[in-house]
């Protein structure tokens, strides 16, 4: 933690920020067409922060006319590659520029700590439109080896207008992957945030027309995503829909759009990703602080958080003990005391959600080793002490249905087959952690254990040069990387005939 941002009083801060809160469509602010308005709710404790618009199928329509037109009219992909690049990184300097605002925004939003936004969400979003900017003049088409008769030129382009939904657990840093690539790419894009959590992407909108980036490129539509996230799936004028969030909402998409029109899609949705822990672990603190962590950050909202524990019965009491110890130690606080390691849940349905889900695992026959309470209620805001659920059989509903909250289940195996089945025993394939000392074991399980991600031993570590995505019911396409560029590109094959007839 830097000294100047712990030094900030945040609170006071929060007092006097003047979040953006109208639709952005065609470069700029613009109330609902219906006049409607939400409250954007605090997780911590629990006050409205701002009214912000409703938009409804209206404002869905106005957005994507306006990005239709300005992908149609080429006013941004037909930019020279050097011009784009400026502009993007100079939205990523604006970020950076601008990180105690958007920080603090979001900690407001969504009940992070501010140290974690400003240490990572408000960094890692500005290196990522930054990495994707310096993709722009470095991509490069190929010709077929069709002959010396033809020419055959394979160039990629930009999809067209992309429908981008996000979720409210990393609102910055979701929104910077998919705006990064799609921007890069030369695409037009119609944003929708969650509606807990709609403050930061209006707020980067701004900063990415002040970089220069044209009216109608980037537009942002807040509202019920029932209506909105319908509405842009079904849209004729959008070309690409590309969502994270839950499965039963991707479903749901993938049935809209398969009643209206094709379109491309990827899909990013959730995770119950295992943390297989064999008897040669190594250095069982080391893997209980990284175990704990990848449950127990961002209060367990986090879509490859490791929420199952198949662990080996020789090391499980000892295991269990010391990763009950972290969550003992890591009460949730303030999350704009700078001091707070873990913040509040995102508002008071998914903590009732997170909940009922302790008590059907108590039902189910767990045992809750630490933790398991509503924790601040006097403060009006959502947040829960991070919680262990041991003695779980994973047929039970907590060890296959996403909760999404600071819950780890712990299941005993007794050889490695086990460990393997009860690992891909589940409808998701998001991501897993294998710890174990033995290099050849490492590599079998890895390779056998069908998720987007497997790490091993370590959890959660990331980089914007390496995809991101799952299998199964995790989804499909990818996030980061130079991979996330297919996923907002088409390859055009352009045949020039050579022969002379
Ligand atoms: P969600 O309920 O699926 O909402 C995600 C987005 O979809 C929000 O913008 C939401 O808008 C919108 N939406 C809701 N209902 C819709 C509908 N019927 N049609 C179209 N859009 C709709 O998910 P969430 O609760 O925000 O986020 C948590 C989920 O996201 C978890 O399952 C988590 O695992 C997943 N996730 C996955 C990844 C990944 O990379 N795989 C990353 C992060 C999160 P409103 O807010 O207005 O309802």
């Amino acid at each position: 933690m830097e000294g100047a941002a712990a030094s900030i009083d945040w609170l006071d801060r929060a007092a006097t920020v003047k979040p953006r809160h109208e639709l952005f469509i065609d470069g700029r602010f613009v109330p609902a067409a219906s006049g409607l308005t939400f409250s954007d709710i605090a997780g911590r404790d629990g006050s409205p922060i701002t009214a912000v618009a409703e938009g409804g199928t209206e404002d869905v329509d106005r957005a994507v006319t306006a990005a239709r037109r300005s992908f149609d009219d080429r006013r941004w992909g037909d930019q020279a590659p050097a011009a784009r690049k400026r502009v993007l990184l100079r939205f990523a300097e604006l970020i950076r520029e601008n990180r105690d605002e958007l920080a603090l925004l979001e900690s407001l939003d969504v009940g992070k700590p501010i140290r974690d936004t400003l240490s990572v969400d408000v960094p890692s979003a500005a290196k990522t439109i930054q990495w994707y900017a310096e993709t722009i003049d470095k991509v490069y088409g190929e010709i077929g080896p069709t002959g010396p008769d033809a020419l055959s030129l394979v160039t990629r382009e930009p999809i067209g207008v992309v429908a981008a939904i996000v979720p409210w657990n990393y609102p910055l840093i979701i929104t910077a992957w998919k705006l990064g690539a799609a921007l890069a790419t030369g695409n037009s894009v119609v944003l929708k945030p969650a509606s807990q959590s709609p403050l930061t992407a209006l707020r980067l909108a701004e900063m990415a027309s002040d970089a220069g980036l044209p009216d109608g490129v980037l537009n942002v539509v807040t509202g019920p995503g029932s209506v909105l996230g319908d509405a842009l799936a079904r849209h004729p004028a959008v070309d690409k829909l590309t969502f994270t969030g839950s499965t039963d909402v991707g479903k749901s998409l993938l049935r809209a759009i398969g009643e209206s029109d094709v379109k491309a899609v990827t899909l990013e949705l959730g995770g119950k990703s295992p943390q297989v822990v064999l008897a040669d672990v190594g250095d069982l603190e080391e893997a209980a602080s990284a175990i704990g962590w990848g449950i127990f950050y961002n209060s367990g909202q986090t879509c490859n958080a490791g929420s199952r524990l198949v662990v080996h019965r020789s090391v499980r009491r000892e295991l269990v003990e010391r990763i009950s110890a972290l969550g003992r130690e890591l009460a949730p606080g303030e999350p704009l005391d700078p001091a707070t390691r873990l913040g509040s849940i995102v508002d008071e349905r998914q903590l009732e959600k997170i909940l009922e889900y302790v008590r059907l695992g108590t039902r189910e026959g767990a045992t809750v080793m630490t933790g398991g309470r509503r924790v601040r209620a006097e403060t009006g805001g959502f947040y829960i002490e991070p919680t262990i659920l041991d003695g779980v059989d994973n047929r039970w509903r907590v060890a296959r249905e996403e909760i999404f909250g600071p819950v780890l289940t712990v299941t005993e195996f007794e050889d490695e087959a086990d460990a393997l089945a009860i690992a891909n025993d589940t409808p998701y394939g998001l991501a897993a952690g294998v710890w174990t000392r033995d290099v050849n074991r490492a590599h079998r399980l890895a390779r056998s254990i069908r998720a987007g991600v497997v790490w091993v031993n370590t959890f959660d570590s990331s980089d914007i040069t390496v995809p991101f995505g799952g299998f199964k019911q995790s989804g499909f396409g990818r996030d980061k990387g130079m991979a996330a560029l297919d996923g907002y590109t088409q390859l055009k094959t352009t045949w020039f005939d050579l022969s002379g007839r």
